[in-house]
């Protein structure tokens, strides 16, 4: 039974609307809207041992008070300097309310409770709680203060003062919807967990509950934990509904394609390949994440799989989140595939009038069996004859509503097989946890032969010597990127900086011969000269980050990333994996601007003393959490109320495993538990 939050007192029409901009509708939603953090007000801490941001209560004796005038009109404030025996800091009023004057007189001693900021003159307080105390008088009895994410308008005491009502209440209807096997774990039922979480008790243990070790907590993050899982998986059985074509495996085309090439397939491409070639033999559509490091070999891998379906007679469909690696892609494919008879389409968001409609019409007829492009092939005009296979490059620059469009562009009842790849490792914690919903193959050897890379940061302020680095190193026929980067996610920003440094370095070094590429130029004038430093015509090639993912140029052996304290540790190591392909040693150089954040020391430290994409992936995640690691598409799926990955990872497993035995033999628990804990997610249904 449903409660409105209108029936508390104290919520009327305005409450409510700024409850529901919270998703809180139901008195039920109050007590899973859950505390972020606690007050601790039980505790004196020292002024030497203060953070800022920190909610503290501090105990200090008053050693002036100083009224100031507001600049204009006749408000004053008042500054109160007080001293704990060792540190100053100030408390600052901007409202003198009666009586405040008398109790801040000098000598007095003081407790002070609020949030620590940097002030002007040190640490200080605004409008803190206070109480004047005599020397040692008691502490209130240990307690923590649930502090709750909240809105504008909407006060922590407001809030609390909500929850109160609503906990106690034995009409809120708190069904146990995990299995009863996996309850006990540690004797805290619902209710009690959800109480103890919300206004812990006296005797709490505060050491747990402020850092989420609470027996309580962790029952109320397993559940959610199990909630999240459930969701996955749910959109798992709800891609698979629809059968696939199950085929055999290539008798022709794979063991051609392998014959050309002038390498053999490393271990790892081929125990992945075997993986992905079994699921292709099912008639359930594959759902598999091919993780592997920069350069491990992804794209053969892609092509191998391809080779099954399109020996069936069945199309298979590239796409790939920026043009130019569309690109990359389409004329490794042509290379490779064309000699075996196999006809490319190719499909971009760019191409226009004829050439679209004569693609579209290849596509629709099966004239073209492989289909290569950008988001362009997820519209609505592009109908395939008989797809079969869907491979996405850089799996998560797409959301899912995008695998989910693609799954409707198979033959008639039929879903086609996804194989999705990602363009650098990510951490185990996030596979779980964002990719749930596929199988995983990790490609963990890098083909021989490569060629070390040597790392150096060094400041801005050393520009001319990088310089005359280049203009040595281009002089002896080696090949260098310099990637410009001023603002993320600012290809606009980023194309001019690029073009300055274009102008700048074409006067400075006339002789060498250098190129520029960027996301704003157009896809014809990029392809050439992206073609023109592939031939070696150019030294030195100017480029935003549209380069970090696909371009493959052997020959070139030094990259220069400017400002690349503002990158993430993934997206440095993504273009630093552009250089060490070939035979000659490579070097990246780091350049920033300084001084560097304690974390952007960290940052590019871990860069100069590894190479190997999953420990980096895993520094990153530590060190910018999941949202920046995975970017806005994915984090969605991450709107955890209690879980915090990185803490709670330990649960993950046997949450899965839950997970998926509540969807087998409770499927209304199931339903009711993500409702619960994902109001607003998608539900997919079964049938
Ligand atoms: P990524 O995994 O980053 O997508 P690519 O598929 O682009 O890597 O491969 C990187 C480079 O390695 C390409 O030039 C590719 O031809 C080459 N390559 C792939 N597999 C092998 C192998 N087994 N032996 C040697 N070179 C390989
Ligand atoms: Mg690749």
């Amino acid at each position: 039974m449903s409660i409105s939050v209108q029936t508390l007192s104290g919520v009327g029409d305005q409450v409510a609307q700024l409850l529901a901009r919270l998703s809180i509708h139901d008195v039920s939603d109050l007590l899973f809207h859950l505390p972020r953090g606690y007050e601790d007000r039980s505790r004196i801490v020292a002024m030497s041992e203060l953070k800022v941001g920190q909610s503290a209560l501090i105990e200090g004796v008053v050693q002036s008070v100083e009224p100031l005038s507001a600049a204009r009109g006749s408000r004053t404030s008042l500054l109160v300097q007080i001293s704990d025996g060792e540190r100053r800091m100030t408390l600052r009023f901007f409202q003198v309310y009666p009586g405040l004057k008398e109790k801040m007189q000098v000598g007095r001693l003081l407790r002070a409770f609020g949030e620590v900021r940097m002030g002007a003159r040190g640490l200080e307080i605004s409008h803190p709680d206070i109480q004047v105390v005599s020397v040692g008088a008691p502490l209130p009895p240990s307690r923590l203060t649930a502090i709750y994410p909240t809105t504008e308008g909407l006060s922590q005491t407001k809030l609390r003062s909500l929850v109160d009502q609503v906990i106690n209440k034995s009409q809120v209807e708190l069904t146990e919807l995990l299995p009863v096997s996996v309850i006990p774990h540690n004797g805290y039922s619902l209710r009690q967990a959800l109480r103890e979480v919300h206004q812990p008790a006296n005797v709490a243990d505060t050491e747990a509950l402020m850092s989420y070790r609470h027996p309580a907590q962790i029952r109320l993050i397993f559940e959610e934990l199990v909630a999240h899982q459930a969701s996955l998986l749910s959109r798992r059985y709800y891609m698979q509904i629809k059968p696939a074509p199950g085929v055999a495996q290539s008798q022709i085309l794979a063991p051609q394609l392998l014959a050309q090439l002038p390498f053999k397939p490393t271990r790892a491409q081929i125990r992945v390949s075997d993986e992905i070639r079994q699921d292709l033999q099912q008639s359930k559509p594959m759902l598999r994440l091919v993780q592997g490091d920069v350069g491990s070999g992804k794209t053969l891998v892609a092509a191998l799989a391809a080779c099954h379906l399109l020996e069936a007679g069945w199309q298979v469909a590239l796409v790939a989140p920026t043009e130019i690696l569309a690109e990359q892609h389409f004329i490794n494919f042509s290379h490779w595939f064309e000699p075996l008879g196999i006809q490319i389409a190719w499909l971009a968001g760019k191409q226009k009038g004829k050439a679209r409609l004569i693609a579209e019409a290849d596509v629709a007829t099966g004239a073209a069996q492989l289909v290569i492009g950008t988001h362009a092939l997820f519209q609505d005009s592009v109908q395939f004859y008989k797809l079969g296979l869907v491979i996405i490059d850089e799996q998560h620059r797409f959301g899912v509503d995008q695998r989910l469009a693609l799954r409707e562009k198979g033959a008639a009842g039929m879903s086609p097989h996804q194989l999705v790849m990602t363009a650098t490792p990510i951490p185990r914690t996030l596979t779980m946890s964002v990719y749930g919903d596929l199988d995983t193959s990790v490609i963990d050897e890098l083909p021989p032969g490569r060629t070390s890379i040597t790392t150096v940061a060094v400041p801005f302020e050393r520009r001319e010597e990088v310089i005359a680095r280049i203009s040595a190193n281009c002089g002896q026929g080696k090949q260098a990127y310099w990637v410009c980067t001023l603002v993320e996610e600012s290809e606009t920003l980023d194309a001019k900086a690029a073009e300055a440094t274009y102008e700048e370095l074409s006067t400075r070094l006339p002789h060498l011969k250098i190129g520029l590429v960027h996301g704003r130029m157009k896809s014809d004038e990029k392809q050439q000269v992206m073609q023109a430093f592939k031939k070696n015509e150019l030294h030195l090639l100017i480029a935003t980050t549209v380069i970090e993912v696909g371009v493959d140029v052997p020959n070139a052996s030094l990259m220069i990333i400017e400002n690349a304290e503002r990158l993430g540790l993934s997206q440095l190591h993504q273009l630093r994996g552009r250089v060490g392909r070939g035979s000659t040693a490579s070097f990246c150089v780091l350049m920033y601007k300084s001084p560097l954040s304690e974390n952007g020391v960290e940052r590019l430290s871990t860069l100069r003393n590894s190479t190997d994409g999953f420990v980096i992936a895993e520094k990153d995640l530590e060190l910018r959490g999941p949202g920046e690691i995975l970017g806005t598409r994915q984090t969605g799926l991450l709107g955890f109320r209690l879980v915090q990955l990185q803490r709670d990872q330990h649960l993950l497993p046997e949450a899965q495993k839950i997970a998926a035995k509540m969807l087998k033999h409770h499927p209304i628990e199931s339903e009711k538990l993500m409702t619960r804990w994902l109001p607003s997610a998608p539900r997919y249904a079964r049938v």
